[in-house]
């Protein structure tokens, strides 16, 4: 029996040897496919690891680009802010004058002549300073003396035309110019000079006019005239009359605002207050050491008008 299985063994060793053999290659190729499988995922795995450093790499460029124009935007306005603070805030106590004044006023009355006129040159001629009066026909001598006095005491006379009457001005260009004329030629009797400055009634933005300006700014400009309007307003053409600390303060609180200011003022009868906040007005502007000046050739061009109306 013994011998007999030792001879089973001889003969079947082998081939059991050999069939764990293949089974043991089998197994170890199986686990060697696994590995290669989690070879290639974790490869997978480490390309999207770099590709995502890359763009992490991008984004962290980009966010520094950004950092360094929002660090030259900070710069440029904190330059800026130091500038207004500067000029926008007496700073005498470290012997920094305030800048943002004006570097002149300029005192511009509408509508006249008035009962007023008189008064506000008055007042004019006791402070040393001369002014601009946009002007209108009057049939009355004793009005149409003062065109002479204003141009006599060495202020601006310029045009408002002759009726400010703004249906009949603005109805035609042809309705426009002889109005015009009229002022013109009544001013040039009364004083011998031709007026070169004139003021639309409701100024050169008035939406009255169903005509386009720009027509009667040429007319304008055929005569070689100027016209103005203005960047400060007094606020007196208001009904009821606005008292006069309501018009110093108008006048003088907008006045930093511009490198020239010219205030619109009313020379009417009935604005009184005008011709009694005119004093306190001029002092404040004086005190501050700004020239108050008549309109000449050397004025800052001030109008509303813009092609896009
Ligand atoms: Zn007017």
């Amino acid at each position: 029996m013994r011998v007999q299985r030792l001879k089973r063994l001889l003969l079947f060793g082998p081939y059991v040897a050999f069939l764990v053999a293949i089974v043991l290659v089998i197994i170890l190729g199986a686990l060697l496919i696994r590995q290669d499988q989690r070879i290639d995922v974790l490869e997978e795995e480490l390309g999207h690891l770099t590709m995502n450093q890359n763009s992490l790499i991008e984004k962290v460029s980009s966010v520094d680009s950004s950092v360094d124009e929002l660090k030259s935007a900070v710069g440029a306005i904190s330059n800026e802010l130091s500038l207004v603070d500067i000029s926008a805030y007496d700073r005498e106590e470290k012997g920094i004058v305030r800048t943002a004044w004006p570097k002149k006023v300029y005192l511009t009355f509408d509508d006249g002549p008035s009962p007023n006129t008189s008064k506000i040159l008055d007042i004019l001629d006791e402070y040393g300073v001369k002014a601009s009066f946009f002007v209108v026909g009057t049939d009355n001598p004793e009005y149409r003396k003062l065109y002479k006095r204003i141009v006599d005491e060495g202020h601006t006379l310029c045009m408002h035309s002759y009726s400010h009457r703004y249906n009949e001005i603005y109805s035609s260009v042809d309705a426009f110019t002889k109005d015009l004329d009229r002022i013109s030629d009544l001013i040039y009797e009364e004083t011998g000079e031709r007026p070169v400055y004139y003021r639309f009634p409701g100024g050169s933005s008035n939406s009255v006019s169903r005509i386009p300006m720009s027509d009667f700014i040429e007319v304008l400009d055929e005569r070689g005239i100027t016209y103005f309007d203005w960047n400060v307003v007094a606020g007196d053409a208001t009904n009821p009359m606005l008292p006069a600390e309501q018009i110093v303060e108008n006048s003088l609180c907008d006045l930093n605002e511009f490198e020239e200011a010219m205030i619109l003022f009313h020379d009417l009868s009935n604005k009184t207050s005008t011709v009694e906040a005119l004093p306190e007005i001029i002092e404040a502007i004086q005190e501050k050491d700004i020239p108050i000046e008549p309109i000449d050739e050397n004025t800052m061009i001030i109008q509303h008008y813009t092609n896009t109306h």
